[in-house]
């Protein structure tokens, strides 16, 4: 499956290339879009899954922390030793600190999503580094990672991490559970069990709706993928074991556009 994947973006990959050549940027006036455009154009700032050669998955979750979810999700992983990344929101960090110190001292990362969740335009270094100070303040850690409301880049975005110096992180296109639907547990256990590969960078929500659903299908996926001999891991530890990817396409190079102006706040 894992093979499987991999031709698929070296596929994607090619047909993007061509696009590109036979439509160039400049002329077209019309650049590439989607993870592919931006995980290039973001020079390694955008990561949306890692190669490793260990059979270990990142999960994270986003929109908390909530006192109630949360705390429900970090039973569920601790009964499987396993660690996650917590994309929280300042303004719930600043409300539930004492949920952000359960999750630090059960080894669990905090990454950056914002203080107030906004729309991309209102995206801001503000914005960021109250989220961190959120953190830094709850847990004494500094968050070095940073998921954009929506997982939306833009040049906007990418000016913002590097001005913040953070890594954008998203995640793997096959493995976004869409939990904040409420889609049921069983499709939210699907889209994980039958998609997931090493080096997968999963997507879940605690926080921002009911999450009932997130809580019961975490359990059943982290029992499927124990069985399997995945471990789940850090966003940081799974940086740290990337290895070069096994194949390697000529990578088009996007126009150069200058930097916006820093925001007016
Ligand atoms: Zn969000």
């Amino acid at each position: 499956m894992y093979a499987r994947k991999r031709l698929g973006v070296a596929i994607l990959m090619g047909i993007a290339l061509a696009t590109y050549q036979l439509f160039p940027a400049s002329a077209a006036g019309k650049p590439l879009r989607g993870s592919l455009y931006w995980e290039k154009r973001s020079k390694g700032l955008a990561v949306y899954s890692v190669e490793t050669n260990q059979k270990h998955i990142a999960i994270t979750f986003d929109d908390g922390p909530h006192p109630t979810y949360t705390r429900d999700i970090l039973s569920a992983l601790d009964a499987y030793h396993a660690k996650a990344t917590f994309f929280v929101v300042g303004e719930y960090a600043v409300q539930f600190p004492q949920v952000l110190r359960e999750m630090a001292n059960k080894g669990h990362e905090l990454g950056n999503h914002t203080f107030t969740h906004p729309q991309l335009t209102a995206m801001s270094p503000i914005e960021i580094q109250k989220c961190d100070q959120a953190i830094l303040k709850a847990t004494g850690k500094q968050a070095s990672l940073l998921r954009p409301p929506g997982g939306r880049i833009t040049d906007q975005t990418l000016w913002v991490a590097r001005q913040t110096k953070h890594r954008l992180i998203l995640w793997t296109w096959d493995v976004d559970t869409k939990d904040w639907t409420e889609p049921g547990i069983q499709k939210i256990v699907n889209v994980v069990v039958h998609h997931a590969d090493p080096g997968d960078i999963v997507l879940f929500h605690d926080g921002g709706g009911n999450r009932q659903q997130t809580v019961e299908a975490l359990r059943i996926i982290l029992a499927r993928l124990t069985k399997e001999g995945y471990q789940f891991v850090t966003v940081s530890q799974l940086l740290r074991e990337q290895v070069k990817p096994p194949f390697s396409v000529p990578c088009p190079q996007p126009p150069i556009t200058p930097e916006p102006n820093p925001p007016k706040e």
